[in-house]
């Protein structure tokens, strides 16, 4: 998997202070896309795990991990970002994990695949949806487009129904 960027601080890719992780790929090629480079499988550098490990291990200042893209959720990155999101959590048991995806939180449930439904279990909160433009609302908190939901994802898969998760 290559990575589009790494932000070791962030107030502005989910609630309080975060680490984000930009993955390179993705399929949906929404018009509009805020991030059109990483849409490219091959853009960017190669996934260096441990030097992303060791950066959020030294800042203590950390509350969570974002993982945005590019798709972190296609198939093609789904099994590399659920080992990262894991070992994350193996040095930062408290982070709370944030993960931005295309596809819906329903397209996911859908997939009816092991890789998939494991990752969801690890993931707090998913922006979920595609970037439309004509939804675009710059007044938004933390998503591009009032299509997309930010989904309280442990009690949407408990409750067998779709919570937002409130800002
Ligand atoms: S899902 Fe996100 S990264 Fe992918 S094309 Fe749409 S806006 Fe861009």
């Amino acid at each position: 998997m290559k990575i589009a960027g790494f932000y070791d601080e962030s107030i502005s890719n989910g609630e309080g202070w975060r680490a984000v992780l930009f993955v390179s790929g993705c399929p949906h090629h929404c018009p509009g896309c805020h991030n059109q480079e990483a849409q490219d499988f091959n853009y960017g550098k190669e996934f260096n795990e441990q030097e992303i490990l060791d950066k959020i291990k030294e800042n203590s200042i950390l509350k969570g991990i974002t993982i945005s893209g590019g798709e972190p959720l296609c198939k093609e990155n789904i099994n590399e970002v659920h080992k990262f999101i894991q070992d994350v959590k193996a040095i930062r048991p408290n982070f709370n994990v944030w993960c931005y995806s295309g596809y819906t939180l329903d397209e996911l449930l859908s997939r009816n695949d092991e890789a998939t439904n494991k990752c969801l279990k690890d993931i707090d909160i998913l922006v979920d949806g595609e970037f439309i433009q004509d939804k675009k609302d710059p007044t938004l908190k933390f998503r591009g487009s009032s299509n997309q939901r930010i989904l309280d994802v442990k009690n949407s898969l408990k409750a067998h129904q779709f919570i937002e998760y409130k800002i």
